[in-house]
């Protein structure tokens, strides 16, 4: 096992990893830009390291001062958490060529991932149910991609081969306005991702976004944790995510589970990650995959009683996963709530200064979070400061913890979304379960303000 490891991230998903190192018996080194020197990780850590200013460029997505970091700190291994240089498969090469143990999948299973049409052609071949689609990249010639379109039917949705969270897709209704939504959706992913490829894929109406977490070592061995519901988004970006999803039958998500298995072990995948799919009308579609722990990890967790952060340092060390398929059990429901600084009917980002700052307790409740009284939320990351998690019995007690828990829950001197979850935790549709991915967006519509 390794003795000592660098966490190259922040947030939340810092501290996450600092507590899974203290269990392990692992030194954590931090890392941190001028703007996180306040944060609760670089506090209690035993070691942290200055990378650089606020801007993320010149810190979290600097590699040379990162991998300064754990040369002069003796680290053995690099964290990456997510975001950020997690799913940089340049970064995962420079950190391996480096001498230190990326803990993660490899850099050309990142690399085949990150291009989500290479990814897509891997997952046709290891039999994983995809999206329909155009066969790859989408040609120049505008009578070609209309060609395309027609077979594939409108709607159709074109999206950057290097795109994610949630940005650089578009959705096409009418062949009238198809050429030129591919040439914007071109231009901005040249401009955002570096890379101008796009494809594209049916749009499907009213899918749900259901989601299979995996692990898997070098050894070949590789299990899957069950399925997460990730369909209450804005903007394509997760709100609430919960495990297991309501109303899919659960032979459907062994099918599926043991196709991502194998799909798995043909690539040589090692380390966690998350096919994503939209589920429609009993059918699996994957999108795309995710080489990285996700912020909705928690849930899993706790219906598996799998530690997640902690089976990634392991087997990234060379462990063989410490549990068989059979081993796995799903118990109760867990549902996650992102708390993020923001107006949520304004959808304006709200950084600042907590002035009060109370999270709930009790029995079934976990909060994963950096921030405190007093914490200073600085504007230059992503709005996310924590997340809530429950888990109860059924799906009911869940939502009942949930209630509770965001009565509970104080935060003050900012802006959050702490009363739009508390909104949504007693909406009869989503307590019904099985809401599709545009859901909340209507719902959002609905209740202006
Ligand atoms: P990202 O990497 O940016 O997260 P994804 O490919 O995972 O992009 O898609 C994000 C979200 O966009 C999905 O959860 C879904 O809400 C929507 N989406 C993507 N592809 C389709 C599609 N073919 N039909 C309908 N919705 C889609």
């Amino acid at each position: 096992m390794f003795k000592k490891i660098l966490v190259a991230n922040r947030g939340e998903i810092a501290l996450r990893i600092q507590r899974a190192c203290r269990e392990l018996g692992i030194k954590a080194v931090m890392v941190y830009s001028e703007a996180d020197k306040e944060a609760k990780y670089v506090k209690l850590a035993e070691e942290a390291v200055c990378i650089g200013p606020a801007a993320s460029p010149l810190s979290y997505l600097n590699m040379p001062a990162i991998i300064s970091a754990a040369e002069v700190t003796d680290a053995e291994a690099i964290h990456p958490g997510y975001g950020f240089l997690s799913e940089n498969a340049d970064f995962a090469e420079r950190v391996e060529k480096s001498g230190f143990q990326f803990i993660g999948p490899t850099p050309e299973s990142i690399r085949i991932m990150g291009d989500k049409v290479s990814a897509k052609q891997a997952m046709i071949r290891a039999g994983v149910p995809c999206v329909p689609g155009s066969e790859g990249e989408l040609p120049d010639d505008p009578a070609q991609i209309r060609r395309i379109a027609k077979s594939v039917g409108y709607p159709v949705i074109i999206k950057a081969a290097g795109g994610g969270g949630g940005r650089g897709m578009r959705v096409v209704h009418t062949e009238a306005a198809l050429i030129n939504a591919v040439q914007m959706t071109k231009a901005e992913a040249g401009a955002a991702f570096g890379n101008p490829a796009v494809y594209m894929e049916k749009f499907l109406q009213n899918p749900r976004h259901i989601e299979i977490q995996i692990l898997a070592d070098k050894f070949k061995n590789a299990v899957y944790l069950g399925e997460r519901d990730c369909s209450m988004q804005r903007r394509h970006q997760k709100v609430i995510e919960e495990a297991p999803a309501p109303g899919i039958p659960r032979k459907l998500i062994e099918k599926i589970g043991e196709r991502c298995v194998a799909a798995c072990k043909k690539i040589g995948y090692r380390g966690a990650g998350t096919f994503e799919f939209l589920y429609e009308n009993g059918e699996f579609y994957f999108i795309e995959m995710n080489t990285r722990v996700q912020v909705e990890h928690p849930v899993t967790e706790w219906i598996t009683g799998v530690d997640i952060v902690k089976t990634q340092i392991m087997v990234a060390a060379g462990e063989k996963l410490p549990f068989t398929q059979k081993q796995i059990q799903i118990r109760g429901h867990a549902i996650e709530c992102r708390v993020n600084a923001e107006d949520p009917f304004k959808f304006m980002p709200s950084p600042g200064r907590i002035t009060s700052w109370h999270m709930p307790g009790g029995p079934g409740v976990r909060v994963d979070s950096h921030a405190y009284n007093n914490y200073f939320v600085p504007p230059n990351y992503d709005s996310m400061i924590g997340k809530i998690i429950v888990h109860g019995d059924t799906r009911e007690q869940a939502l009942a913890r949930m209630q509770t828990a965001l009565a509970e829950t104080v935060i003050e001197g900012i802006n959050t979304n702490i009363p739009l979850h508390r909104e949504l935790m007693v909406d009869a549709k989503f307590m019904q379960g099985g809401t599709n991915i545009h859901y909340l967006e209507h719902w959002l519509s609905q209740h202006k303000r």
